[in-house]
């Protein structure tokens, strides 16, 4: 497994890869969720690359950025295990020299939801990924549906700039208790680990009540908000049911819908979602 941090030495590596290769961008403190992505990876591509770099950009200037948690060696090891062929890790001042002034933003799909909480986030998220993409050239990029707007954004910015690359989206991985896999996890102690678990009770109380023939998605987003209220240690963010693809909040449910959710647990801000089919 080569281990690179500079910019032009992915680019002369990239030159050697046995095509096509898949890339798995992540800001690493692995977990399944990740593993998933780079298993996906290696089963479709001879070479694989996976870059760990916390984006500053993405992260607003209350929000995480400093404390986020980092443990390369325990990555690299886990990436080592998966068969990795490339690990991509610049620094901020490799990725981000000064003065940077070129950004990426995207329309109206990141104007909600996430992006209606996190100004500025999916500008990060998009100049980013289009750095990564320029200095990786990959044939297919693997996201995450853990983070579906972040998925649908991506998938607009790479159709809409003509990007020369597949985007592919993996389920989300889930713990037992069914509480989606994220590195934010560990910021929750032992109470607010089980209070997160209302999450994905609530999605799961929509998929319910769509599977029982509920089409009002006013209705569902009442009752996901009755739910989650009932858990002191909770308060919600949103609660939307959404187009998939314009992420527009609909009246009627009309498949496929994204149920999508933010909610705070004590101070963590987590978020997950399901697709009705
Ligand atoms: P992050 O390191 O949080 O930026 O995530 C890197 C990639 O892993 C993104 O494409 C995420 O959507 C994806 N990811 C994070 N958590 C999960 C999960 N529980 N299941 C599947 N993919 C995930």
């Amino acid at each position: 497994m080569k281990i690179i941090d500079k910019i032009d030495g992915m680019k002369r590596l990239r030159r050697r890869l046995a095509e096509p290769v898949g890339l798995v961008p992540t800001m690493g403190y692995l977990h399944q969720g990740h593993l998933a992505l780079v298993k996906r990876a290696r089963a479709e591509n001879p070479s694989v690359v996976v870059s760990i770099f916390v984006n500053p950009t993405q992260f607003g200037p209350q929000e995480d950025f400093d404390s986020y948690p980092r443990d390369t060696n325990r990555d690299l090891a886990l990436l080592g295990k998966e068969g990795t062929d490339v690990v991509f890790m610049p620094s901020v001042a490799e990725m981000y020299p000064e003065p940077f002034n070129s950004w990426i933003e995207v329309g109206k799909v990141t104007e909600r939801l996430e992006g209606a909480s996190r100004p500025g986030h999916f500008k990060g998220v998009t100049t980013v990924c289009a750095k990564l993409f320029n200095i990786i050239q990959p044939t297919t990029a693997y996201f995450g549906q853990k983070d579906a707007q972040q998925a649908v954004v991506i998938k607009k910015m790479v159709a809409d700039l003509n990007m020369n690359l597949e985007i592919v989206t993996i389920p989300t991985v889930r713990e037992p208790d069914g509480l989606a896999v994220s590195s934010r996890n560990t910021y929750l102690n032992p109470h607010e680990r089980q209070a997160a678990v209302v999450l994905y009770q609530a999605l799961s109380l929509a998929q319910q009540l769509w599977s029982q023939g509920e089409r009002d998605a006013h209705r569902l987003r009442q009752e996901m908000i009755g739910l989650v209220k009932k858990q002191p240690l909770a308060s919600i963010d949103y609660i939307s049911v959404a187009d998939t693809e314009t992420l527009d909040e609909l009246d009627m449910v009309n498949p496929p819908a994204l149920v999508s959710l933010a909610v705070k647990i004590g101070n963590t801000r987590l978020i997950d979602n399901i697709v009705l089919q």
